[in-house]
């Protein structure tokens, strides 16, 4: 198995030294670019199995800064399955109704059901990150948090969930450069706002709640993989591999037919 940048929590990291470079570790593009998508084609026939099977569920939750690369990962990754068995799911800040329940309450409503492949665009995590880098609730709040998500995460594994969690690490240059990028092209201003810039300056801020939230929160039932992003064809291989390798742990199997169909002939 290729390097998977599967998080060792029970090493001493520093978030700072994990690569954000992913071309040391393939040598090729164009092999790459190849090797993802005989991957891809492998994924949407296990997804047609896990749908059919109707018995497990999996859970990607994709975590990054601005412009870390999760729309493009989305867009991607999910090139060609079913729409019928995936829901992609984006977390914004939270809405009145939203914030006067538990942090976990609008996350649980669309954790994925049998048979399903849920897509988390941001997370429950956001409750421990853009909260506490910003202060919207005290630490006494927030730090409890880390225990509680654990406790959710192994809830959902218990109950045939496969969860897998990726942090698209990229470089505060590299992210210069893609905000630079959407600010020159009218047709990507979309994508961009002011907010995002005041967010930067945080930079370091986040960098530290992201580390502790990554040495808090990974588990042997929900594991971090922290994804070498600065490179898009990497960032895509990489987590393509984790998501196969998954599925085909998961083993999904095609039912059996409810029926005899022994002897039928279609008139
Ligand atoms: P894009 O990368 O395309 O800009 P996005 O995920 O950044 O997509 P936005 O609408 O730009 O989408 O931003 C959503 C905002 O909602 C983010 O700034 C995020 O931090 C914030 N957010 C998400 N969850 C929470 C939360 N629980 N509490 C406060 N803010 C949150
Ligand atoms: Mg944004």
């Amino acid at each position: 198995m290729p390097q998977t940048h599967q998080l060792d929590w029970q090493r001493p990291f520093q978030l700072q030294d994990l690569p954000t470079d992913g071309k040391q570790f393939h040598p090729n593009r164009d092999e790459a670019e190849t090797e993802f998508k005989a991957l891809r084609t492998e994924f949407v026939a296990l997804q047609e199995r896990l749908y059919a099977e109707d018995k497990q569920k999996l859970l990607i939750v994709l975590q990054a800064m601005d412009a870390g690369g999760k729309d493009g990962t989305i867009r991607n990754v999910l090139k060609g399955v079913n729409p019928q068995g995936v829901r992609v799911q984006s977390f914004k800040a939270p809405s009145k109704e939203e914030l006067a329940h538990d942090f976990l309450w609008r996350i649980h409503k669309v954790v994925p059901t049998r048979g399903m492949i849920g897509v988390f665009n941001r997370s429950h995590y956001e409750d421990v990150l853009v909260v506490r880098v910003h202060n919207l609730v005290p630490e006494s709040v927030w730090r409890p948090r880390y225990t509680q998500i654990n406790q959710f995460e192994k809830l959902l594994h218990d109950s045939g969930t496969r969860v897998l969690k990726f942090y698209l690490h990229i470089s505060a240059a590299e992210q210069k450069e893609r905000f630079q990028a959407r600010l020159d092209d009218p047709e990507k201003h979309w994508k961009f706002s002011l907010e995002d810039l005041e967010k930067r300056k945080f930079w370091p801020d986040y960098m530290a709640a992201y580390e502790e939230m990554l040495r808090e929160c990974s588990t042997e039932w929900a594991p971090w993989y922290v994804i070498p992003a600065n490179q898009k064809w990497y960032r895509n291989l990489a987590i393509m591999r984790t998501i196969v390798h998954t599925l085909r742990d998961m083993n999904p199997q095609f039912p059996e037919a409810e029926d005899n169909f022994d002897g039928v002939v279609i008139e």
